[in-house]
């Protein structure tokens, strides 16, 4: 071969063992030589093909509601953001807004909202059973709630959740999440699995604290864990959080970004990774990008634009007036990219008995 060094090889061994160690990972992580980078995400895109094919995953998002009992320092819903007009969504709206999208033909929901025990669980598990009906996967992202509150959701018919778990770097973790614990919300994790959700974790890349020792560790813990799906994104200072003022690096951050995404998906295999809106956010294309290096799910977001001009967790994320054209969009830019525009739920595939999902 040609290339030559410890890069290259670790690349071969990468392609050939699908696997690679803590420290190999943190010498990938490294690297900045723009070959090796290609190459990785080349990689990536090979075994994405050989694991879960063409079909581009489409996941309708609404953000219901933008309260939050916690205090994360990086996100802009947190409690003590004094600057954000909060709203929250009726039941009624929900259910008409999902049933809006079903029409569309998107074939998975994800009901996402800050921390807001304003929803209880009873009336939310009327509301997965009523979308249910629409035939289409349900996807909840909100956040820490108690047992028994998943296991009505399930029952209610509610099929993934998506609770990142952020770093698995225990002392980061801590700096970050003044009123959250690492292992609650491991446990949460570990809970809905058992309920036999498909479970969602994930984590944000270039935090400050954060070193390639601990983006290697995450990427081993998700390979560990086995997730169905993980969400990997950039942090993207808000002004409004005590995190607004970190200087950063919008470039190295989205190369970095990328390769932890190439990496988790030879490790993992077969999990859905989506192609996140803060990739795209720091980089213009960055979403399309992401679904040359490993991703597989897109999420359309569905929320009403007034609304949405409030979901600012980190600012920039822009917003979409027309969905029906947007859609459109999107599936124009997945097959500009040779891909399809997936029309089944978009379960994770399972080794032998492909679409047919665990329900
Ligand atoms: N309250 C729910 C939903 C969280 S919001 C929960 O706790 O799971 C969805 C995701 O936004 C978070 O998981 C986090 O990874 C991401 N996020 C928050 N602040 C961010 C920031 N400043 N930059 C990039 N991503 C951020």
């Amino acid at each position: 071969m040609r290339n030559s060094g410890k890069e290259w090889d670790l690349l071969n061994k990468l392609d050939r063992e699908e696997n690679l160690t803590q420290e190999e990972i943190v010498i990938l992580l490294g690297c900045r030589d723009r070959k090796v980078e290609e190459q990785l995400f080349y990689l990536a895109d090979e075994k994405r093909k050989k694991y879960v094919g063409e079909e581009v995953h489409l996941r309708g998002l609404v953000e219901f509601s933008n309260f939050c009992r916690r205090n994360c320092l990086y996100c802009g819903l947190r409690r003590d953001n004094r600057k954000l007009k909060r709203y929250r969504m009726s039941l009624e709206e929900l259910y008409n807004l999902a049933e809006k999208i079903a029409l569309q033909g998107l074939k998975t929901i994800v009901l996402q909202s800050g921390e807001d025990l304003a929803y209880d669980a009873k009336s939310l598990a009327s509301l997965i059973h009523r979308i249910k009906k629409l035939d289409v996967a349900v996807a909840l992202s909100i956040g820490e709630r108690e047992p028994w509150e998943y296991a009505l959701w399930r029952d209610a018919g509610a099929d993934r959740y998506l609770l990142k778990q952020e770093t698995f770097d225990r002392e980061l973790f801590a700096k970050l999440h003044p009123d959250d614990d690492f292992d609650q919300r491991l446990e949460c994790q570990r809970t809905l699995k058992e309920l036999g959700y498909e479970v969602g974790s994930g984590n944000m890349v270039g935090l400050p604290y954060q070193t390639l020792q601990s983006l290697a560790l995450d990427i081993k813990k998700f390979q560990e864990w086995d997730f169905d799906m993980i969400g990997i994104g950039p942090f993207v200072p808000n002004p409004d959080t005590p995190l607004g003022e970190e200087v950063s690096n919008p470039e190295g951050k989205y190369l970095l970004t990328l390769k932890v995404l190439a990496l988790t998906r030879v490790l993992t295999k077969t999990s859905n990774l989506p192609a996140t809106t803060a990739l795209g956010t720091l980089i213009p294309g960055g979403r399309e990008k992401a679904l040359s290096c490993g991703a597989n799910v897109f999420m359309p977001n569905f929320t009403p634009s007034f609304y949405q001009s409030r979901y600012i967790i980190y600012p920039g994320k822009g917003i979409e007036e027309s969905w029906e054209n947007y859609l459109l969009e999107v599936k124009k830019m997945i097959e500009r990219k040779g891909r399809v525009a997936s029309t089944g739920y978009g379960n994770r595939v399972s080794s032998g008995s492909g679409e047919a999902g665990r329900r």
